[in-house]
């Protein structure tokens, strides 16, 4: 058995000076139970923690390490910016030169803004929606995570055709009201919601590939549907692409879907591991964006040179190997056949959600399609494999709810490993 000694008493000392112990709720294993392990240096595939033990990463900073743990040509880039001041709060060129390599791989986008994380993005991609509209309501899925800002927070209220509760203390009713809930692969239940209001939708904003209720998969005519209904109405769709974006492909989402959005949102893998979000558009929409247009938005650390440079670093090497998404998607499905094997072998009921190189493990045999059938599928049944796996040298999502996300210093002997790991999970 494993002993993580050192990695309990830091988490005994953060705990006394940050609430919880951590920086990002999941990191603390609430839903898995147990304490979490402290990370001392990580390298391609491999995790290192406090306690000298190696774990394969499956979660690669939940997503921006498409290519593994310090990545040279990323860190020669930070590094050498770094020499040359690290903010400046004054243009440069970096910001220019990303944002061109972003026009270039994404479909359907004129110019980009950035800022420091997914959150900032979903929450000002939201706004610039209801300045270009002039409308003020948004329609969200049940499940689908775009960050903390208030208007995300909410659940299906009682009167849930007409407005959502808030879903934690602090977001306020007045908030909520504005923020819809639909289901996710469920295009009724989004019909419903726009003909309850109708002219008042800015915006419906959706994971095309979900990847926080686990992985869940777009049923056919989903998107398309979403993007036939929003066109009906004058709503603008947004794709939140912080997780899928540049991870199933250089045009994320948007180009392996083949659905066009409005307003597309990033963060994880553009920042190369730096804290980096953007939100882009076309030209007609952007223009509304202050200095340019009024709706306001701004950063002091926006556009941050090291950011910038992590970001180009990053965007540059998936320029010039195209193929790691295809790689990432073959690694991801020798770990899903493995693991459905040695699942079968053992009588345990399971479904296996894949897109691309996004994969989770739900403990059911029901498909999971949103957000009811992946909490119906959840449990101690995958707290005891989550930490099986721990103890044998395995890092996976400490959440049943999460997607594992591979990197490309995965090998396949890495994967070998950690299917001989799970066979000797007694749940
Ligand atoms: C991670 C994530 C966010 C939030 O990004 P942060 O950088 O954590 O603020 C938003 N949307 C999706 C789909 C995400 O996966």
């Amino acid at each position: 058995m494993t002993v993580y000694q050192r990695s309990s008493s830091l988490f005994q000392e953060a705990n006394k000076v940050i609430p919880g112990g951590v920086n990002s709720p999941v990191r603390a294993f609430k839903s898995v139970g147990g304490t979490p392990v402290f990370v001392k240096e990580a390298k391609g595939a491999y995790l290192y923690t406090e306690d000298e033990h190696r774990l394969i990463d499956y979660i690669s900073s939940w997503g921006p390490l498409l290519f593994g743990h310090a990545y040279l040509p990323v860190l020669a880039a930070v590094t050498d910016r770094a020499k040359k001041g690290t903010s400046f709060g004054i243009p440069t060129e970096l910001e220019t030169q990303l944002a061109q390599k972003v026009v270039s791989m994404v479909p359907n986008v004129d110019k980009v803004r950035f800022v420091n994380s997914g959150t900032e993005a979903c929450m000002s991609g939201v706004r610039l929606a209801r300045g270009f509209t002039g409308r003020e309501k948004l329609i969200k899925f049940a499940g689908c995570y775009h960050g903390h800002s208030d208007a995300f927070l909410i659940q299906a209220g009682s009167g849930a055709v007409t407005f959502g509760s808030p879903n934690s203390p602090g977001v306020t009713t007045g908030t909520a009201k504005d923020t819809l809930l639909a289901e996710y692969n469920n295009l009724e239940s989004v019909k419903t919601l726009i003909d309850a209001n109708p002219e008042q939708i800015a915006a419906v904003i959706v994971e095309p590939i979900a990847g926080n209720m686990g992985c869940i998969i777009p049923a056919e005519g989903f998107l398309e549907g979403l993007r036939e209904l929003c066109d009906a109405n004058g709503i603008l769709l947004l794709f939140d692409e912080v997780m899928t974006g540049f991870r199933l492909a250089a045009g994320g989402a948007q180009e392996t879907t083949n659905v066009a959005a409005d307003i597309v949102m990033y963060g994880k893998v553009i920042g190369g591991g730096l804290p980096v979000g953007a939100f882009a558009a076309r030209t007609e929409i952007m223009q509304h964006l202050a200095p340019e247009g009024p709706v306001y938005q701004a950063g002091t650390l926006s556009g941050n040179p090291l950011a910038m440079a992590a970001g180009h670093a990053m965007l540059s090497a998936i320029e010039t190997d195209n193929e790691v998404f295809s790689r990432l998607a073959h690694k991801a499905n020798l770990l899903e056949s493995g693991i459905h094997t040695v699942l079968s072998e053992k009588g345990i009921a399971h479904t296996i959600n894949r897109y691309g190189s996004m994969i989770s493990v739900h403990f059911s045999e029901e498909p999971v399609v949103n957000f009811a059938t992946a909490a119906a599928a959840s449990g101690p049944r995958f707290n005891s494999y989550f930490h099986h796996m721990l103890a044998n040298g395995v890092y996976l999502p400490p959440s049943a709810f999460e997607a594992y996300f591979l990197n490309d210093a995965l090998s396949e002997s890495d994967i070998d490993f950690t299917i001989e790991a799970l066979k000797s999970w007694n749940e």
